[in-house]
């Protein structure tokens, strides 16, 4: 008190009482209540745990088996608990406008939601109201916690989505159910991951141009030289099933007993993937696969150019691909400066047929031909390669054909296939950074036995595991999340 003066020293005690006002004795009221209810819940629930665990010294497991099993008792009714602290005003709401016509209706009840969450189940009591003249009933208070119309929160959702994204669907519904304590059937899965998917595109699932941006520079940091960037195109086949396939109602147990009476099909499934060459090391920056079109392909690529996720002038840009003159057509077009290379790969691949037409399938001579070529083509002399090919003398005329095929790829790549050259400046000589990309993205969960998938179903898990493998999951499912509640809101108000 030293410093007051004799008037502040009289009016110090009123003052520190005054500091507390009734609003905050009241909250700090409800607050203790509230704390009070949660503690109340956790002594119930720990009766409950008691009754369960009868031994006195149980062992950890079953200590824990026992928790695991209540788990969401209690932290579902703390949840609820919470809510009901946090959201006391708005429970007590005794009117409000009506979403379609503006009149202000009274509340009818409150009524309680049940809903499921990652946290158990939550009971919501929200108040309900109904506007008799426009015959529609709303509760604000959904709208407010960002509920999902259905009993499956979003947080749910989402988990399920990641999931069905890495395992096939039935393996999902048991995984899932097993995590979570919670059920989805694959019926369910299968509509939710097709629903986030739907209408994701390049730009969608792409990092941002400022992310990519980032990755450059990280690579390039303590560099003369500016990083490689290689854009690696290419297909890898899917199997399919014929829409027409899908009958009057698809998945349905009945029709699946059923022999199938369409014709599965292979698709290629073109897609491209980005990347960064550190030293030894793969940066990944986007992959985007689809079953499509070449123009397709192409005009997503267009995309990514455009939006500036392709920096040409801060990175060597480098396309490696096999050699179908579609993805060559293309990256002409697209890319005109960009560093063009033969799947080298690819490229001895041919070389071994036509040395195994010509010299006989595992003959000495035709391994020693293979990489005396491969090793001129290595050195860059392609002109030497197709004059020696030119003087090649075929037994027959399959062989000869295929040495005309042969020349003709060679003379068509030949800019193309200085690999001792391109390796020497630090680029990739094949395209198994997409062949990888391939795989994961692609194989790894469409290519399982019996499973044939709809074009339209394939594109969507194609995407949302392109967007695992680009790190915007997230992205993808909040964009899927906003356009559910904008529905909702819409729903509310359109009539
Ligand atoms: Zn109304």
């Amino acid at each position: 008190m030293r410093g007051f003066s004799p008037r502040q020293r009289e009016e110090a005690p009123m003052g520190a009482a005054a500091v507390i006002s009734l609003a905050e004795v009241r909250e700090r009221k409800q607050q203790a209540e509230c704390r009070w209810h949660l503690h109340e819940r956790l002594d119930q629930w720990l009766d409950a745990l008691e009754e369960q665990v009868k031994e006195s010294k149980p062992t950890l497991e079953q200590l824990t088996s026992a928790v695991w099993e209540r788990r969401q008792e209690l932290t579902g009714s703390l949840t609820a608990a919470l809510l009901e602290q946090r959201y006391e005003a708005e429970q007590g709401q005794r009117s409000a406008p009506c979403p379609q016509c503006g009149r202000s209706v009274a509340v009818r009840a409150v009524v309680s939601r049940r809903v499921f969450t990652l946290v158990g189940e939550v009971e919501v009591d929200r108040p309900y109201f109904y506007c008799v003249p426009c015959g529609h009933g709303f509760a604000p208070l959904d709208a407010t916690l960002g509920l999902a119309a259905g009993r499956k929160q979003f947080d749910l959702q989402r988990a399920a989505a990641k999931l069905t994204a890495e395992v096939p669907y039935e393996t999902a519904r048991e995984l899932f159910a097993e995590l979570t304590g919670m059920k989805l059937g694959t019926e369910r899965l299968h509509t939710l991951t097709n629903t986030v998917a739907k209408g994701v595109g390049v730009l969608d699932v792409a990092p941002t141009r400022s992310e990519i941006a980032e990755q450059i520079a990280t690579v390039a940091a303590g560099r003369h030289q500016r990083p490689i960037l290689v854009l690696a195109i290419d297909g890898a086949h899917v199997p399919t099933r014929p829409d027409t396939a899908q009958g009057s109602r698809p998945g349905r147990k009945t029709q699946r007993a059923k022999r199938a009476r369409w014709q599965g099909q292979w698709r290629e499934a073109k897609g491209f993937r980005g990347y960064l060459v550190d030293d030894d090391r793969i940066v990944h920056l986007l992959s985007w696969h689809q079953i499509q079109s070449d123009e397709e392909l192409f005009a997503a690529l267009q995309q990514v150019k455009d939006a500036g996720l392709i920096p040409e002038e801060g990175v060597r840009l480098c396309v490696v691909a096999d050699g179908a003159p579609w993805i060559w057509h293309g990256v002409a077009q697209l890319f005109p400066t960009a560093r063009e290379i033969l799947d080298y790969y690819h490229c001895s691949q041919h070389i071994h047929s036509v040395a195994e037409l010509h010299y006989g399938a595992g003959a000495a001579a035709a391994l020693e031909w293979v990489e005396a070529t491969m090793a001129r083509l290595f050195a860059g002399k392609v002109d030497g390669v197709i004059w020696g090919l030119q003087r090649l003398r075929p037994a027959t005329a399959v062989a000869a054909a295929a040495i005309d095929k042969l020349i003709g790829y060679l003379r068509a790549h030949s800019h193309r296939l200085n690999y001792g050259a391109q390796r020497k400046a630090g680029y990739p000589l094949g395209s198994g950074g997409i062949e990888s990309a391939n795989k994961f993205i692609c194989h790894a969960r469409l290519k399982r036995s019996g499973a044939w998938w709809y074009v339209a179903n394939s594109n969507h898990m194609l995407a949302l595991r392109c967007a695992k493998y680009n790190g915007t999951f997230e992205r993808v499912f909040d964009r899927y999340k906003q356009t559910v509640l904008v529905q909702s809101q819409h729903k509310n108000v359109k009539k």
